[in-house]
């Protein structure tokens, strides 16, 4: 039994199954798709980073319309210095429409203390010239804040070379095989070692993974049908127009051939 169900012995090695350097290429191959589908993406910040790093802990489990919901309401308590001095009860309410916004609550205004007391206060900007590893240590030890947060800042405000990993290109790049059944966190790591490290590529292939997550390559039914992958895609190869919904957390047995990241 493989990551996807019975392969005849006939049946040629599945993407995930490949040599780094293949999937390598494949990844490379998508990212050429995408951009004849979905053109170029300029790396421009959309917002601050500030606004950034607080919107994507907001954006946890939590769709983009009631995330920007929750981050304008919590921007009419005042000031950073506000949101930290008022009742967590307080900021709670100012975040409802957010998923999980008691647990979300104390960890915004933790790391808007931590932040307040770091020598730059608010101003992240030293994070442009922090080794890239440092700067993203840096971020994490930031509480509520993880690797796909501190990857989104960096890459988008700062043209860093780090490659976020949300649930869309987590579940595209799995599918397709780019790379093997593993958790979301894991993936930064797997795919960045696939990829150059150059920002505004990392950036336009991310955005487009987006756009392809969310309009083709869907959690429940995607619509493999329209899709410009089905040729190399996995999923589509073991299931045709019938690729299950998709699961975030590998089953314990599951394996898929030999390949480890190392080759
Ligand atoms: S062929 Fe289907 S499963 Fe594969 S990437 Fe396209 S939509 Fe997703």
């Amino acid at each position: 039994m493989t990551l996807f169900g019975d392969l005849s012995a006939a049946d040629p090695p599945l993407n995930a199954a490949r040599p780094a350097q293949e999937r390598a290429a494949l990844l490379a191959w998508v990212k050429d798709l995408f951009h004849e589908a979905y053109g170029a993406r300029d790396l421009t910040p959309r917002r601050g980073a500030m606004h950034e790093l607080i919107s994507t802990i907001l954006s946890q489990r939590t769709t983009h319309d009631d995330e920007e919901a929750a981050y304008q309401e919590l921007r009419t308590l005042g000031d950073w210095d506000d949101i930290i001095a008022v009742p967590t009860e307080t900021v709670a309410h100012a975040i409802r429409r957010s998923n999980y916004p008691e647990s979300k609550a104390p960890r915004i205004q933790d790391t808007l203390r931590r932040i307040r007391d770091a020598p730059g206060g608010y101003d992240l900007d030293f994070l442009r010239e922090l080794p890239v590893g440092e700067a993203l240590k840096w971020l994490t030890d930031l509480p509520g804040v993880g690797v796909k947060t501190a990857s989104l800042v960096l890459l988008f405000n700062y043209a860093r070379p780090v490659f976020p990993v949300d649930t869309h290109v987590h579940r595209v790049s799995t599918r397709v095989g780019v790379i093997p059944r593993m958790g979301e966190q894991a993936a930064h790591r797997a795919l960045l070692a696939l990829l150059p490290p150059d920002p505004p590529y990392l950036y336009e292939l991310h955005i487009n993974f987006l756009a392809h997550g969310r309009k083709v390559c869907t959690w429940t039914r995607p619509k493999c049908g329209q899709c410009l992958l089905r040729e190399r895609c996995d999923a589509y190869a073991q299931y045709g127009d019938r690729v299950p919904s998709f699961s975030e957390k590998p089953a314990k047995k599951e394996s898929v051939g030999t390949h480890t990241d190392s080759d």
